[in-house]
């Protein structure tokens, strides 16, 4: 099994939109796709992970404008049930074409949506971007307080980003502050679904990204479906990307390698460990079963 998925090509990118890194949380891929898609008329909105009543956490949103989506800019380390709204958004909203944001599972979800459109009548060719983000494993609200408040010692909403990376989990301040955590102690925080999960970069996405793999500050970017490709093609050609060739650039795709055999491996066991209680891991029950082998 290729743990990195089918992808057209790989490439390392940043946004040539000053505004949109001043906000983003890598190389500003997601927001800066969809401002062109919208600006080009492939979407008419997107739901992303709007900020919600409370300090970093999100409320899924359906944005139409550019300065909606640099306001859902940024990462939030907690669970945006952003797939809720995908009905929601083209009844009420009454978006024809639809974009998405989501981690893994996520997109996985879209995608079974499409094909098995129960309770979601004529949402699936309304599909029209869907964009995934990286993800290792994700938590709750409360535990993300914990780890910013207990672990972290800065209050919730005094802290401007939130970033995992270098085996870290940081959290900057606005008054200039940093303060880590290492890694390791985020485990016993992790959603129990995170760890029957069996997807790292979103391999279901039109294009796909995530920080690792590229420099500080810029993304690696999996372009996967034709869709996506045209719309890549499209926001290089308006000059949206600075890019370099993955190949050219550290720690470059051996660490993305690494990282989705480690999760795939580690969480392989855990499906496997399942199925000897009775979970029926091995034939019906298809959230357990590895999406991208064949039964
Ligand atoms: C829980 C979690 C774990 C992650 N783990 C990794 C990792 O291990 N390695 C890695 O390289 N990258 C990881 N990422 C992705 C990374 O943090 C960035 O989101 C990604 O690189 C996109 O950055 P950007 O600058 O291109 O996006 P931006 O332009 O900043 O846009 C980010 C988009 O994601 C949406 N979003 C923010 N939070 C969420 C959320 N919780 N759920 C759904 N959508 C959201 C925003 O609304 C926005 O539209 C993780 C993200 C999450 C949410
Ligand atoms: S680890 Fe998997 S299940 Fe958990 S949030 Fe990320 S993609 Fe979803």
């Amino acid at each position: 099994m290729d743990v990195l998925g089918n992808y057209k090509s790989a490439i390392s990118a940043r946004s040539t939109d000053k505004d949109i890194l001043k906000k983003a949380q890598d190389g500003g891929i997601i927001t800066t796709l969809f401002a062109y898609a919208l600006e080009e008329g492939i979407i008419d909105g997107a739901i992303v992970a709007g900020p919600g009543n409370e300090p970093w956490k999100p409320e899924p949103m359906v944005v139409t404008t550019k300065a909606e989506l640099l306001a859902a800019a940024g990462t939030r380390y907690t669970i945006s049930p952003n797939i809720s709204l995908i009905k929601e958004a083209t009844r009420s909203y009454g978006l024809d074409r639809v974009g998405i944001v989501g981690t893994p599972c996520q997109i996985q979800a879209t995608r079974k949506a499409q094909l098995y459109p129960i309770g979601m009548r004529d949402v699936d060719d309304k599909i029209a971007l869907a964009l995934g983000i990286f993800c290792m494993e994700n938590l709750s609200y409360q535990a993300l307080e914990a780890m910013v408040e207990d672990h972290c010692n800065q209050k919730m909403e005094s802290v401007v980003k939130m970033d995992i990376g270098k085996g870290k989990f940081t959290v900057y301040t606005e008054r200039g502050a940093v303060s880590q955590m290492p890694l390791k102690l985020i485990h016993k925080y992790v959603q129990p679904g995170c760890s029957v999960c069996l997807d790292y970069v979103a391999n279901l996405a039109d294009i796909s990204s995530g920080s690792v793999g590229s420099p500080d500050g810029w993304s690696t970017v999996f372009v996967r479906s034709t869709k996506g490709n045209a719309v890549w093609d499209g926001a290089i050609a308006a000059g949206c990307f600075e890019t370099k060739p993955i190949d050219q650039v550290k720690p470059g795709l051996d660490l993305v390698t690494k990282l989705a055999t480690e999760k795939i491996t580690k969480n392989q066991k855990n499906v496997d460990a399942r199925k000897t209680i009775g979970l029926k891991a091995d034939g019906t029950p298809k959230g357990l079963r590895n999406p991208y082998e064949s039964p």
